[in-house]
């Protein structure tokens, strides 16, 4: 009896060994990355809806990996979250993020804002001193970049989430919270956020317009950013049923498939040319 028992428990530390063997694998293979230039940036365009032109990207990570190939973010940003790496990665995306939007501005294309996702274990009081030496380095105007930050930021010590906020937008950078609705944050602290925009999540997206409940929790958002005077954009835009009903509750920016999936800096660049042509 105590065998089965025994087994039992054998297979399952088993398991974990192998579960924990393939987190350190993932782990030292992404330090790897970091120092070995494995990381690189996908661009996804958004859009104004009444103009329908491009007027910034979301900067989406994925690792080139030499034997998995193209790794996503899904893949490696949870486990980076977990074990801290997450701050090195962050570090490295604010870097090439910068980098690539002075080459767009020196090459003179319409001026657009370069969205940067933010990890909450980044979000500490060094995160405003590292954003300004950036944009210093790099000769870029605050308004080029935009920092997206989830509600998982906004569960630490609120007031120190917010004088972090504070010293961000003081250097002329803008905020949004992502996957807005999805979390915890309390309606009562968002008054106090100083937040350029809220962004509707792809989940609540993906019901427009079939799902009444959906459709529901998007016009709410677009109602909560309208009162608190943000600017609102819709992620996972993938039908033009959906970018309809967006338009007619007053969403002011919509990102998603239906216009372009995360592109390569090149084709990014392109997009963006043919883009303003008139
Ligand atoms: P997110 O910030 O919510 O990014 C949006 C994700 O939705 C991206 O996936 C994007 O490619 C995908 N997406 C955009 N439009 C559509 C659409 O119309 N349909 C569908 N099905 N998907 C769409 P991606 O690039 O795989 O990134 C996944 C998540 O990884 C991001 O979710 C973000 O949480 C995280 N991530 C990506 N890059 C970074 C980064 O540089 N730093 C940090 N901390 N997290 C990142
Ligand atoms: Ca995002
Ligand atoms: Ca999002
Ligand atoms: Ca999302």
């Amino acid at each position: 009896e105590g065998g089965a028992e025994g087994d039992h428990v054998a297979f399952y530390s088993q398991d974990m060994n192998q579960g924990m063997q393939e987190r350190m694998r993932i782990e030292s293979g992404l330090r790897h990355a970091l120092g070995n230039g494995e990381l690189l940036l996908h661009y996804q365009p958004k859009f104004s809806i009444d103009s329908g032109k491009i007027i910034g990207a979301e900067a989406l990570v994925r690792w080139r990996h030499p034997v998995r190939g193209l790794v996503p973010p899904a893949e490696f940003i949870p486990l980076a979250e977990a074990t801290g790496l997450v701050v090195q990665v962050g570090e490295w995306v604010l870097e090439a993020a910068c980098a690539q939007a002075k080459l767009w501005k020196d090459a003179g294309l319409p001026p657009i804002r370069l969205a940067v996702n933010v990890s909450a274990r980044e979000f500490t009081s060094t995160l405003p001193g590292r954003v300004q030496d950036t944009l210093t380095r790099y000769g870029l105007e605050p308004s080029w970049l935009e920092l997206e930050i989830t509600e998982s930021t906004l569960m630490n010590n609120i007031d120190r989430v917010i004088g972090i906020m504070d010293r961000i937008t003081a250097l002329g950078v803008t905020l949004s919270l992502d996957d807005f609705g999805t979390g915890y944050s309390s309606l009562s602290y968002l008054k106090r956020f100083p937040i350029d925009t809220l962004k509707i999540d792809r989940s609540f997206t993906i019901g427009i317009p079939a799902d009444a409940n959906d459709c529901a929790i998007a016009n709410t958002i677009i109602s909560i950013a309208q009162q608190l005077k943000h600017k609102v954009i819709a992620e996972g835009v993938e039908t033009v049923e959906q970018l309809a009903f967006l338009k007619n509750s007053g969403c002011d920016e919509v990102q998603g498939y239906l216009f372009s999936r995360p592109l390569e800096a090149d084709a990014f660049e392109q997009a963006l040319r043919e883009n303003w042509t008139p």
